[in-house]
């Protein structure tokens, strides 16, 4: 009986191929750029919201609207990203009930991209060549989201499963330091699930967790003055100084903890080469490891990098104050988010389904492990307190990149996983 049913839905997942490229080709076409992308006139989310809730619609799912209230953020005790408006950014979400009792599973991506302004290709022209999808946001995310609509779609003509309910998100905001206030607005919403599904990252890799990222803006003030002078104190001078250790820092940790980098981002000083200038100013992106949030959820009883943040603050005012100027005169510190890391346990009985269905469904061995960047993941974890597994099928390496591309390939495979694993997980849940 169970088999029947998995070669029904693989079957229609196989007919509806076509189907899916055109929805991934349309959703590409639609510019989600994020408006904090840093290019002009990025137009936000709303166009591709309004596409993709039509399109649910039409699977039969219950659509509704849940926006992002201003104070998400704080709702949760985090440091998130200041000054970020949501108005106009509504997260989509599709609900369908199958049957009494059973699982909830929640399946949730992104429809915001990262800018275009660096773009070697037309970034909204689908072109398909050699069997890859070219565009913006192909492999992030918008060929999950297509993917994601094709398996809801052969789940219903292959016949629903018999219980359950499936819980279906498009949000807003995760990329360009977004920090995940879409999907925060939707567990704030009361949204939850036993189990979440995050279809974003790349193909190969089942995510079962990521490490914490905390940003941070480090103002170092010298002495204005005109160049001829000795008395002026270059602030790009102590910036450097600053910037050296916080790559200090960062090596030092990294060394500890392998994939946490640091990242200075931003340096910004000066105006004219006639003028010493007086101030610079730093952004820094310090990737965290999750022990730290384990033991500060032991000894501070929050889940968060406030240890970590401790600790770099320290180490930094220690290693400026051998600088006779920035021991009087120490930068300036403000950390403007918190991206708390999260962990599945990788012999939870979900990802070990996770595992099989994608061999049974493709021939292919999933790691489990982190993924590479923070992502939505880790608000649904924290949020809800569910197991959380990130099943994205994009290619590695191409997120965010000049000739943005995802192998149709990956989509069909994600497709067949996804689809597989959703039926035996309806079917007898926990697995
Ligand atoms: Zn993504």
């Amino acid at each position: 009986m169970r088999e029947m049913a998995e070669q029904a839905v693989l079957k229609r997942v196989q007919a509806l191929e076509p189907w899916m490229v055109g929805l991934a080709q349309e959703l590409i076409a639609i510019p989600t750029v994020n408006p904090y992308s840093g290019d002009r006139d990025a137009p936000g989310e709303a166009a591709g919201q309004a596409w993709i809730a039509e399109r649910l619609k039409e699977l039969g799912g219950h659509v509704r609207c849940v926006p992002v209230p201003s104070d998400i953020y704080a709702r949760y005790g985090l440091i998130g990203p200041p000054g970020r408006e949501w108005k106009g950014r509504d997260n989509v979400v599709a609900e369908w009930e199958f049957g009494k009792g059973g699982p909830t599973i929640l399946l949730n991506t992104h429809m915001d991209t990262v800018g275009t302004a660096d773009m070697a290709i037309p970034p909204f022209d689908p072109v398909i060549r050699d069997g890859y999808l070219y565009g913006r946001g192909s492999s992030d995310s918008k060929g999950n989201l297509a993917m994601d609509l094709t398996v809801l779609r052969a789940l219903s003509e292959a016949g629903p499963p018999r219980q359950g309910r499936l819980v279906f998100e498009s949000v807003v905001d995760e990329e360009c330091s977004g920090g995940g206030a879409g999907t925060l607005a939707c567990c704030a919403a009361g949204i939850s699930a036993d189990l979440a599904l995050v279809t974003d990252g790349p193909r190969g890799l089942a995510a079962i967790g990521c490490n914490g990222l905390a940003t941070l803006w480090l103002t170092v003030k010298g002495r204005a003055g005109h160049s001829s002078l000795n008395l002026a104190v270059s602030a790009i001078d102590k910036g450097i100084v600053v910037k050296q250790a916080v790559d200090a820092f960062m090596e030092e940790y990294g060394k500890r903890h392998s994939g946490c980098r640091g990242t200075v981002g931003v340096f910004r000083a000066g105006q004219l080469p006639s003028t010493v200038p007086g101030e610079a100013v730093i952004g820094v992106n310090l990737k965290y490891a999750i022990e730290e949030a384990r033991v500060a959820e032991r000894t501070r009883g929050q889940w968060s990098g406030v240890l970590f943040r401790e600790r770099f603050e320290q180490w930094l005012r220690a290693a400026v104050a051998t600088d006779a100027w920035l021991g009087e005169h120490p930068p300036l510190l403000q950390w403007t988010s918190d991206m708390t890391p999260f962990e599945t346990r990788a012999d939870h009985p979900c990802v070990l389904a996770v595992l099989e269905a994608a061999r049974d469904a493709t021939g292919e061995t999933l790691s489990a492990g982190f993924m590479p960047a923070w992502f939505d993941g880790a608000r649904l974890a924290l949020a809800l307190r569910i197991p959380v597994i990130g099943l994205g099928h994009g290619e590695l390496g191409q997120a965010h990149s000049a000739a943005e591309r995802v192998p149709i390939g990956n989509l069909v495979a994600g497709a067949r996983t996804l689809a597989l694993l959703l039926t035996r997980l309806f079917d007898a849940f926990p697995p």
